[in-house]
């Protein structure tokens, strides 16, 4: 069989590559680093991750993210084995040694007898004779790339801005100031309850620390730049502080489910917490603390928060901008660009966000290929599926025509406001109590995972 080629060995690269290689078919998989690299990754592995190392929540039973690690588990998912194997303790969520992770990935496609790694960039559109191709190069591929498909798809690219957050050495955070708890003492997998460091601030340490952000020289922005939006999960810090003295108190620095271990009696009014970043434990990133602030800025605002005063950084924050495609006009059922069908896209590129939503699509494309390249057609996930209702945000499925015109499409998490409402919403809890306020929206949600796994299940099965 002749090889199905894949541009970007990213998170959905990888896995795509895993998926088409586990059907029989050869795989070449083209990813342009070490020779050429991004302004965000640093590796030359594959499927690396360029900021948080969280995959998020693994709570499958009533988060939908939680849920589509479960899904993904059961088709065979390598970035998932290789999370699995290479997790971090981080509460309820999926935490992973970002540089093992990495690794695994690579090792597990380097060592498939049908995976041939290329190292090289495709500098424009791939050629004439790669008949099934996945272009899987993410939110910055390369501008000789991007250029191409603007240039066949007829359409000018859409982008937003996403931001990275700083990383810090451990043995640099004083302890005697911070502490170590989850936010609700919460056990997650390989977990203890304490799985997070925390910097207390009183209020006014916030306000300082609130009027040293809103004053902070950020990188300056060119002109073009002005009207791309920002992705509104990975808002900057100084941005949030723009909407509102207490907007970051809300978000990231919110002080609840957390008692300061050197104070008990006394309410921290905000907190940042810091989540291990690596399986030694020697380096924590602050949670939710992307940033466009000059270098030089960062350390010395950072060093104001207490517990943070000597701390050293092993990376500081940034902001990038991101390109997608209007996927829902361009892209077809099973993710080929109707100007070009050999052409198939895969990850963010498609209008997914995250590191789980990329390598998910990767995971469909992937299947899709290799479908294509056995002669068969295509086996779509069930529509209440995360796999599915994400597949659906993207191809269009969902989308809503308003009086306007058809929605814009922006890039999105898995959530469950993507599913098929349920047929029937539970009304009683399992006492025959009847259902009220949060207990309602988790029985909701309970009964939204347990339709898709029973659906993936039936599906996998057939
Ligand atoms: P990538 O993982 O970026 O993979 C694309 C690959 O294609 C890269 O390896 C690149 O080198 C290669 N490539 C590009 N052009 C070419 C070419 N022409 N030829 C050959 N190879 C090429 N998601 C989260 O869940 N958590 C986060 O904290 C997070 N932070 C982010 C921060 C930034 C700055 C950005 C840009 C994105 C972030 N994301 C985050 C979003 C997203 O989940 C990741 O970008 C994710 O890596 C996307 O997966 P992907 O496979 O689509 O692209």
């Amino acid at each position: 069989k002749s090889p199905v080629h894949i541009v970007g060995g990213g998170l959905a690269g990888s896995e795509a590559a895993w998926q088409i290689a586990a059907r029989g078919v050869p795989v070449i998989l083209h990813e342009m680093r070490p020779t050429q690299s991004t302004a965000a990754h640093h590796t030359d592995a594959l499927a690396e991750l360029v900021c948080s190392n969280s995959f998020r929540s693994d709570d499958r039973e009533t988060n939908a993210v939680g849920l589509l690690h479960e899904e993904m588990r059961r088709l065979g998912s390598l970035i998932m084995r290789a999370a699995d194997a290479n997790q971090v303790p981080a509460g309820g969520a999926l935490a992973v040694d970002r540089v093992e992770f990495s690794a695994a990935v690579t090792r597990a496609l380097a060592d498939h007898p049908l995976v041939t790694i290329d190292r090289g960039e495709v500098g424009g559109l791939p050629p004439e004779a790669w008949d099934n191709v996945i272009i899987a190069t993410g939110p910055l591929t390369s501008p000789a790339l991007s250029d191409a498909i603007r240039t066949v798809s007829g359409e000018s690219a859409l982008a937003f801005f996403d931001a990275i957050a700083p990383i810090v050495h451990r043995e640099s955070i004083d302890m005697s100031a911070a502490w170590l708890q989850s936010r609700y003492d919460k056990v997650g997998p390989g977990g203890s309850g304490a799985d997070y460091i925390n910097c207390p601030l009183d209020r006014a340490q916030y306000d300082t620390f609130v009027d040293a952000l809103l004053a902070a020289d950020t990188v300056s922005f060119h002109e073009w730049e002005a009207s791309t939006p920002y992705f509104d999960g990975c808002l900057p810090i100084e941005v949030m502080a723009k909407r509102g003295r207490e907007t970051l108190r809300h978000g990231p620095m919110k002080p609840v489910g957390l008692t300061n271990a050197h104070k008990p009696h006394e309410k921290p009014y905000a907190i940042i917490q810091l989540r291990q970043d690596n399986r030694l434990g020697t380096l924590y990133n602050i949670v939710g603390f992307q940033t466009k602030l000059k270098h030089a800025e960062q350390i010395r605002i950072f060093r104001t928060i207490p517990g943070l005063e000597n701390a050293e950084f092993a990376r500081l924050g940034g902001l990038h901008r991101n390109t997608y495609l209007n996927s829902p006009q361009l892209l077809d059922d099973s993710l080929r660009l109707r100007a070009l069908p050999r052409l198939r896209f895969a990850g963010q590129i498609t209008g997914c966000e995250g590191y789980v939503e990329s390598a998910a699509i990767g995971l469909l494309a992937g299947r899709f290929a290799a479908a294509e390249r056995l002669g068969t057609s295509p086996s779509f996930p069930p529509a209440t599926t995360a796999l599915g209702s994400l597949l659906g945000h993207i191809t269009g499925g969902h989308i809503e025509t308003i009086d306007a015109g058809p929605r814009s499409f922006q890039p999105m998490n898995i959530n469950f406001g993507l599913f098929p409402p349920l047929t029937q919403v539970p009304t009683k809890d399992e006492n025959g109590q009847r259902l009220r306020g949060p207990a309602k929206t988790v029985a909701k949600k309970r009964a939204l995972s347990a339709r898709a796994l029973a659906d993936l299940d039936g599906w996998i099965g057939a």
